[in-house]
């Protein structure tokens, strides 16, 4: 493969490996602190990255873009990526979403397990370090416990023009504050009445650095650590803390988290550093250095779907889609479904590439990497979309003869296949004109075509039913003109023909599938949209996104696995359903058309 074109991650990347700025850390393995490190052997990973959802959702295009960056560094320089479950927050979360995220990160071909590292990790896993640093924090002076009620604490915060206002509890003292944290540990307290803040600066130019929350009191149950905490630590407060405990090296994440990054640094170097204490006590040292650093670029955006997860619900909720899995939806159990191919995803990653500056991706690019993945990957079959008898009166009723189609026509070590031909077959509709257009080059009464991998014939005029429907097409073949028989350029004609033999090849269930919304930016205003008007996404949705129709399919397809892709030849890329399809009856999807019909 190509060497990837390089970004500014994959640069800082580079820097810091050749100055081997990670080359001193040590690792066992399991998260501890710097103190227990000590003696644990060399981290010879060096680069350590992370993906790390929140098990409240399905994964949708935009993750993909992480996953492939994530993992696909660490490939790159021989490092690890891990997997982290970021389920810190109690509501919300569930088991099913995390299955479904390990399929869908397994599916886009990563992997959290090289050699003895099996570097699959839940955050929750790290409540009692947290809560240990969170004590830590109190004890150096650098926490509090604050009972002002939540309004109180966001009034205080002040605004982008006007600084913060202490907190009337923020000079509790290290006792008093470290008595409460740990009544509100042991569930003395209801929700809300104390919150933990790190005491930073209330008039910082930066409103997180203005003593953000780092622990409130939930009474929750959480889906793994169930009912032993009630505390539960801010997404801000414990990422860096998990990017520590597991060595990351670079915590790469989308532009949003840029505000946070001092707080990020502050954190970790809180952690880090020594301290002496009044009574002349040293403490602190408990992350060891170089600390990760967070690195932020721009989340992808595409046009013609919605990625955000409220959105993304409402589909499912509301019944616009079949479920999560529904291939119109931009969720990657939907992409499986739909037939994207994942190396198109990995494909689509690397051509947008990685940068700070936002940006709206045609979704036409991605449909390309799809096309271009699957052209070289999918072997072609025959399938009639909208069938038309045609039927060859010089050819002997009963009779059949096999005709040798290739695999893939530009790699011919996947060989080929026989098609059987008889009397009667099926054509796409369209390739029938009683009364030609001007250029058409099909069959119409008096015009030869050849029937691809078999016969030129002429068309010698159609049967119509009682309403003037064209019900069958009437044609005599040429038999000397076979396909790879030395007379088969006698007669040169001009239009070529797919076909499905009647007799042989069998109806099937094809569904195809097209863009969810019909305008790229869903829900948006457009000009001449009166004042004040207000468009929902729903607006939108493409009415023709999904047609189901019956096929005739050419018998070699009968037996396809479920999730095997196929070119069907002239019609784009298909693949077997994996949810519908039976053995012996597979039920056909649409991934993607040939060409792209919508860009202008
Ligand atoms: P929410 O915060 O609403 O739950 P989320 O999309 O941020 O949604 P996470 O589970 O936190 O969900 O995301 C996991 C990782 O995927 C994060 O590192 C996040 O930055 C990244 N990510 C999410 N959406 C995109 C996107 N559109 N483009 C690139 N990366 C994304
Ligand atoms: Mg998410
Ligand atoms: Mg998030």
């Amino acid at each position: 493969t190509a060497h990837p074109a390089s970004h500014f991650i994959r640069t800082i990347v580079e820097t810091d490996l050749a100055a081997g700025k990670f080359a001193t850390r040590r690792w066992r393995g399991t998260p501890g602190a710097a103190a227990e490190q000590a003696t644990a052997p060399l981290d010879t990973a060096r680069l350590r990255t992370r993906f790390p959802p929140e098990p409240n959702g399905y994964l949708h295009f935009g993750h993909a873009k992480s996953i492939c960056l994530n993992f696909g560094l660490a490939e790159q320089f021989g490092g690890r990526c891990h997997l982290r479950f970021d389920d810190t927050n109690p509501a919300k979360e569930d088991q099913e979403y995390v299955d479904s995220i390990i399929d869908a990160v397994r599916w886009l071909g990563f992997s959290w397990e090289q050699g003895d590292e099996t570097n699959l990790y839940h955050a929750s896993d790290y409540f009692a370090w947290m809560l240990a640093f969170a004590e830590h924090l109190i004890v150096t002076g650098h926490a509090y416990v604050d009972s002002q009620s939540a309004d109180e604490i966001r009034a205080g915060r002040g605004t982008l023009t006007q600084p913060g206002v202490d907190s009337p509890f923020r000079t509790r003292s290290r006792e008093e504050n470290l008595d409460l944290f740990r009544r509100m540990q042991a569930g003395e307290f209801a929700d809300g009445t104390h919150v933990l803040r790190a005491k930073i600066d209330m008039a910082s130019p930066n409103i997180n650095l203005r003593d953000p929350l780092i622990y409130r009191i939930r009474h929750a149950t959480h889906h793994r650590s169930g009912d032993r905490y009630c505390v539960y630590p801010l997404y801000t407060f414990a990422h860096p803390i998990e990017d520590a405990l597991e060595n990351i090296t670079h915590s790469i994440c989308t532009l949003e988290f840029e505000d946070q990054r001092p707080f990020y640094d502050w954190l970790l170097e809180r952690l880090a550093e020594t301290t002496t204490l009044a009574d002349g006590r040293s403490v602190g040292g408990l992350l060891q250095r170089p600390l990760p650093q967070q690195i932020e670029f721009s989340r992808l955006n595409l046009t013609y779907v919605v990625l955000s997860k409220r959105k993304l619900i409402q589909l499912v909720e509301e019944g616009h889609v079949d479920g999560w899995d529904d291939p119109r939806l931009p969720t990657l159990v939907g992409a499986r479904r739909r037939g994207y191919a994942p190396e198109g995803f990995r494909l689509f990653a690397e051509r947008i590439g990685v940068s700070k500056s936002d940006s709206l991706i045609d979704f036409a690019l991605l449909e390309d990497c799809q096309r271009e993945v699957m052209n070289e990957s999918a072997e072609r079959r025959i399938a009639v979309l909208d069938p038309l008898k045609l039927v060859i009166t010089n050819y002997p009723e009963g009779q059949r003869e096999e005709c040798s189609a290739p695999n893939h026509p530009q790699q011919p070590e996947l060989g080929t296949r026989s098609v059987p031909f008889g009397r009667e077959l099926w054509i796409e509709r369209e390739d029938f004109m009683e009364v030609p257009s001007k250029g058409y080059r099909r069959l119409f009464p008096g015009n030869m075509a050849r029937l691809r991998y078999a016969y030129v014939v002429r068309c010698t005029g159609c049967e119509k039913d009682a309403d003037g429907n064209v019900t069958a097409v009437l044609c005599e073949y040429l038999p000397e003109t076979k396909s790879g028989t030395p007379g088969a350029d006698s007669v040169k004609v001009k239009g070529n023909l797919h076909w499905v033999s009647a007799a042989d090849g069998f109806a099937a269930e094809v569904r195809l599938y097209d863009r969810l919304f019909a305008v790229p930016a869903p829900g948006a205003r457009r000009e001449g949209d009166a004042e004040g008007l207000e468009r929902s996404f729903l607006d939108d949705l493409n009415p023709n996104s999904r047609q189901t129709i019956t096929a005739q399919l050419e018998p070699a397809l009968r037996d396809a696995p479920a999730e095997a892709r196929f070119q069907f030849e002239r019609h784009g890329y298909f693949v077997a359903d994996r949810v519908d399809s039976r053995p012996g009856a597979p039920v056909f999807n649409r991934a993607v058309t040939l060409k792209d019909s919508w860009s202008k």
